[in-house]
């Protein structure tokens, strides 16, 4: 069930430096020590037919910006948010979006006025403002709210992380059953929301858990969530016109195909209604895959400033063990899906400690590969770049240290979770044959 990754040498040497290349699978092979031919995906890109040069483009690009933003911020550690160019072009088409949408609704409701055809026109354009209108963030299901009184340790826990980054506390904690962590604003009130994936959670050493908080509330303190907020109407309202006006093959085919009795007129008319359709559901999606471009790229320095905040408060060695643990995700989750039956929760850490410690010495190879798996549409760099990241900034103590003690009983609080937890994996038949 432990194969390690499959890494072999190839026998040749490297055209730069003469140094042994190493490949995966079938994939390209790569030098690990000059890192020729790391940028080549090879077969592996995988994309649409007629797409393919867009997505060798995309990937090409991808991977010369963590380059460089590596090679940038692994000299130099950001210190702050810096307004970007980037995201004024997002935060105008935001507000763009958001004076277009404010502007049907308006008319929607003149037209209604006066009644007749007019009416079911406006109440359309109405529809389409309700659809396309701004949101805020969501509070999470309030049955997945911890209150405070409830955990109190690990409320206190992430009350001493936010006094050492000079933040808020998070208003809400919340726990779902994901591989993840994530903090957002919520509501009218923008309440700060701090949410744990459990199945992370679980398989991290307690002080990765404060620097997974560190991280986390280190979004706050630079303001990501707010910047996300408003830039949220160009990230996602050209996806849902794109996805509200997708046509399916299957309608095609039943126009193009259908029973003759429908053909004739009728069925040109909607074939060519489906054609425009069809082009501006295309239009918008390409927009859609730009925008979210630009803005994940925006916020990759951000999430190099987050860990610069991790590093300075869990220290160095959890910064990166978690960046480590994090390269090492999928295997874990396929391992715990596997043994999930026979393996409790409390299990759950030392199957992952012994992954990582089967694969230490692959470490740098699985680093550098993460690099080769960018894409423009990541949310995070590579975490084999976070890794070598925090290991290039100057080596930092911690500042908040969780003692064996108060891990135990913030994991006692969480107990019940865990249990849940265990259930949710179990139930999920998906993680089981998947290698
Ligand atoms: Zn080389
Ligand atoms: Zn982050």
């Amino acid at each position: 069930m432990m194969q390690p990754v499959s890494t072999t040498t190839t026998g040749l040497t490297c055209p730069d430096c003469a140094e042994r290349l190493y490949r995966v699978d079938n994939g390209p092979s790569w030098c690990p020590a000059c890192e020729w031919n790391l940028g080549n995906l090879g077969e592996a890109l995988t994309a649409p037919r007629g797409w393919g040069w867009l997505v060798r483009r995309s990937h090409r690009t991808a991977f010369r910006l963590d380059q460089e933003q590596f090679t940038k911020y692994s000299a130099r550690r950001p210190d702050g948010p810096e307004p970007s160019t980037v995201g004024r072009i997002l935060l105008a088409v935001s507000l763009l979006l958001i004076a277009v949408v404010a502007a049907t609704a308006a008319y929607g409701v003149v037209l209604i006025t006066h009644g007749g055809l007019a009416f079911v026109g406006g109440a359309a354009l109405i529809l389409v403002a309700v659809v396309l209108r701004p949101r805020l963030g969501k509070l999470p299901k309030r049955g997945h709210r911890l209150k405070r009184t409830d955990y109190p340790a690990l409320y206190s826990l992430v009350d001493q992380v936010a006094q050492a980054a000079g933040a808020h506390a998070p208003d809400v904690i919340a726990v779902d059953f994901a591989f993840n962590a994530s903090t957002w604003r919520a509501g009218i009130r923008q309440r700060r929301v701090l949410n744990l994936g459990l199945p992370l959670w679980l398989v991290l050493e307690p002080q990765q858990h404060v620097a997974l908080l560190a991280h986390e509330i280190g979004h706050q303190v630079n303001g990501d969530p707010m910047r996300s907020l408003l830039v949220q109407p160009a990230m996602r309202t050209f996806g849902a016109l794109a996805r509200y006006t997708h046509v399916s093959q299957r309608s095609f085919d039943r126009v193009m195909y259908g029973s003759p009795r429908a053909a004739g007129r009728g069925a040109l008319l909607e074939l060519l209604i489906m054609l425009a359709m069809k082009l501006f559901s295309s239009i918008c999606l390409l927009i859609h895959a730009a925008l979210n471009a630009l803005g994940f790229r925006d916020r990759q320095r951000a999430e190099y400033l987050a860990d610069g905040i991790a590093v300075d408060i869990a220290g160095s060695t959890a910064m990166i063990g978690l960046a480590d643990r994090l390269i090492l995700m999928p295997q874990i989750a396929n391992i715990i899906g596997y043994n999930a039956e026979t393996q409790r929760v409390s299990q759950w850490r030392a199957l992952a400690d012994t992954l990582s410690t089967s694969r230490a010495e692959q470490l740098p190879l699985l680093r550098q590969l993460t690099a080769r798996n960018t894409t423009l549409w990541a949310q995070h760099p590579p975490a084999g770049l976070r890794a070598r990241m925090a290991e290039a900034w100057p080596a930092t103590e911690p500042r908040v240290s969780l003692t064996a003690q108060e891990s135990t009983a913030i994991n006692a609080e969480l107990r019940d979770w865990f249990k849940a937890t265990h259930a949710k994996i179990l139930g999920s038949r998906s993680f089981r044959g998947r290698n």
